[in-house]
């Protein structure tokens, strides 16, 4: 469900915008993390960047092996073989 936080920002010059700081902590978003964006029609979403599985496309408690991003369960099959 959507729900307003019922923060207004402007977009400055360069066309940024200030995420709150509750807003951030709430979601675990530190400096530097990557933010994803989406468009739904006239709104602009933005969710915090999860990586999925390089194999199955899980977006879930992954690792990183060699810059790969791997889920628990691809990794658990990988160690079988
Ligand atoms: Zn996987």
């Amino acid at each position: 469900m959507m729900k307003s936080t019922g923060v207004v920002r402007k977009v400055d010059e360069l066309g940024r915008i200030v995420l709150p700081i509750e807003l951030r902590r709430n979601l675990d978003i530190e400096i530097k993390d990557p933010v994803e964006i989406y468009v739904d029609g006239d709104m602009i979403i933005l969710k915090k960047y999860q990586a999925s599985c390089l194999f199955c496309g899980n977006a879930k408690d992954n690792v990183i092996y060699k810059n790969k991003h791997i889920c628990p369960n691809c990794l658990e099959e990988l160690k079988k073989q």
